[in-house]
């Protein structure tokens, strides 16, 4: 039959049979597609995975679907999948705004640490770029990386030791470490020029040291005052000091212009003296001499003898003219020393008058004002004289500070006026029951301080406790109203090693040991 089939069938055929395997090629190709379709698609959803449970989920059902080849997605998996998937970004979103306040968080806390301007350049460029950056997921590990690494660079700035104030002044660069640097800086020039000007020869190098020691290490605002406290005291001291001397000083060259005033006193005295028996001398002589005259002209037969004498009185007369001369020449000198003489006494009167001043001024340096009594300075002298007398002689020393109880109150009760008038009554009490040995100063407010010398401790506790009793019996007016007024004491005594400081330490722990027990009494420390 197929030779009777005609040309035109034939090719039909061909047709239909080369359409059937174009077909069956797109076939396969379509499914070889949809294969590679689903194994991208099951990638994918692999890689969004762990984001989102809800998400996972159907996640998990997706790729299940994905792998069965034989199966159509149904299509409410792929509408809930779209709706978690919008869900997720609204969360992303939300995820993408709390790690931008987070970061923002920590660089700024980093920037506030007080960095170096490198540092804290670098820092504020980061969180200039920070919120655009944030944005983008993908470079959340970069920009954490980027802040660790700031963040080590800024711990090991400040773990590193720092220069000291004075470094610091002198130009090492270093960060500004607190708001208020420029305060620091400019009270560590004022104060290293004064330690500059300060004569080692009058103060304890140690001390010179320590404080410098203390101003060129990390100040903190906390302990300027200690700081400030301490200068002041050190220079005060100083200035005692050199002022002593210069006082000692202008003793002596008083003591040195009296002596010179004295010799001299006497000098012009002799002299005058010895120029008016000089001239009666003269006046005598010249007497004799015209009478000697008279009689050698008139004993004419003595031709010879009359001329031998002749010359001779005319070399008497020419003697004394010079002798007049002379003298006229000591009355000059005379003038001079009178006039310095004068001049001395003067000078004399002027050193007496500066060394009033002087002591004037000593004693407004060493005592305070409203009681009179010696101060805080007069105390650190005094202690430092006593340490030493104890120190080479080793007899017992006491030390106690004492304090008015609820001084506050009678302020508060009578005024600040009745408060003054209580404080000076008070010290003059306490002094006058005191030893003439003993010091006592104002230490500052409503606490005096107290030193014993020759004393121990249970003595010295004895006397003080003694002296604190009669003030709590007496009754004193302010206004014509009574005022009882109390006060308690820590006494101490110097033991083996001590310094001034340690003793006043424990004087004070007991003073307040005193307080806690109820006020009124004395405790030992
Ligand atoms: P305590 O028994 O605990 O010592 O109480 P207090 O009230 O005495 O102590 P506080 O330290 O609280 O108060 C001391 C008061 O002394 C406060 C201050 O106003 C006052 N004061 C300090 N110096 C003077 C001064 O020169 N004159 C007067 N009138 N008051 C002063
Ligand atoms: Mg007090
Ligand atoms: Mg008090």
């Amino acid at each position: 039959m197929a030779t009777n089939l005609s040309a035109d069938a034939i090719s039909w055929r061909e047709k239909y049979l080369e359409a059937l395997d174009a077909q069956e090629q797109v076939e396969r190709d379509a499914q070889q597609q949809q294969r590679s379709l689903r194994r991208a698609l099951v990638q994918l959803s692999l890689l969004v995975d762990g984001q989102d449970s809800a998400l996972d989920n159907f996640l998990d059902q997706l790729r299940a679907a994905l792998r069965n080849e034989a199966e159509a997605v149904p299509d409410h998996l792929l509408t809930q999948l779209d709706q978690t998937v919008r869900a997720a970004d609204g969360q992303q979103d939300q995820f993408d705004a709390d790690v931008l306040r987070e970061l923002t968080r920590l660089a700024s806390g980093l920037r506030s640490l007080g960095l170096t301007g490198g540092l804290k350049r670098e820092l504020d460029h980061y969180l200039t770029r920070l919120p655009a950056r944030a944005q983008k997921i993908g470079l959340y590990p970069a920009l954490l990386d980027q802040l660790a690494e700031l963040q080590e660079r800024a711990l090991e700035e400040l773990r590193a030791p720092r220069p000291g104030l004075f470094q610091r002044l002198r130009g090492a660069s270093a960060a500004p470490q607190f708001a208020s640097e420029g305060l620091l800086e400019e009270l560590g020039e004022v104060l290293q020029r004064l330690l500059d000007a300060v004569d080692t020869e009058y103060v304890a190098p140690e001390s010179l040291q320590e404080l410098r020691e203390r101003i060129t290490s990390d100040v903190l605002l906390n302990d300027l005052p200690a700081i400030l406290a301490q200068s002041r005291d050190l220079l005060k001291q100083a200035w005692l000091a050199a002022n002593e001397v210069f006082a000692q000083y202008l003793d002596q060259v008083n003591a040195e212009l009296a002596e010179i005033a004295g010799v001299l006193g006497g000098a012009v005295a002799q002299e005058t003296a010895r120029n008016s028996a000089q001239s009666d001398f003269q006046n005598a002589l010249e007497m004799n001499c015209q009478s000697l005259e008279g009689q050698v002209v008139d004993a004419r037969d003595l031709q010879q003898l009359k001329q031998q004498v002749s010359t001779q009185l005319s070399q008497i007369r020419s003697a004394l003219a010079d002798f007049r001369a002379a003298e006229r020449q000591d009355e000059g000198l005379v003038g001079q020393l009178t006039t310095l003489a004068e001049r001395v006494a003067l000078m004399e009167r002027d050193a007496e008058a500066n060394r009033a001043k002087l002591k004037e001024q000593r004693h407004k340096a060493l005592h305070d004002p409203l009681t009179q009594l010696p101060n805080r300075e007069a105390y650190e002298e005094r202690v430092r004289h006593e340490t030493q007398r104890w120190q080479r002689y080793g007899h017992p020393l006491s030390l106690a500070v004492c304090d008015i109880d609820h001084f506050k109150q009678i302020n508060d009760r009578f005024g600040h006026q009745a408060g003054d008038r209580v404080l000076k009554v008070l010290s003059q009490a306490i002094e006058k029951r005191l030893r003439e040995v003993d010091f006592i100063g104002r230490f500052g407010g409503e606490e005096f301080i107290i030193l014993m010398p020759e004393t121990g401790a249970a003595e010295a506790h004895k006397a003080l406790d003694a002296i604190r009793d009669a003030i709590a019996s007496t009754s004193f007016h302010y206004r014509k109203e009574p005022l009882t007024v109390t006060l308690c004491m820590g006494v101490a005594e110097f033991q083996q090693g001590d310094t001034p400081e340690k003793v006043f330490g424990r004087a004070d722990r007991a003073l307040y040991e005193a307080k806690a027990a109820g006020r009124n009494r004395t405790c030992l420390g």
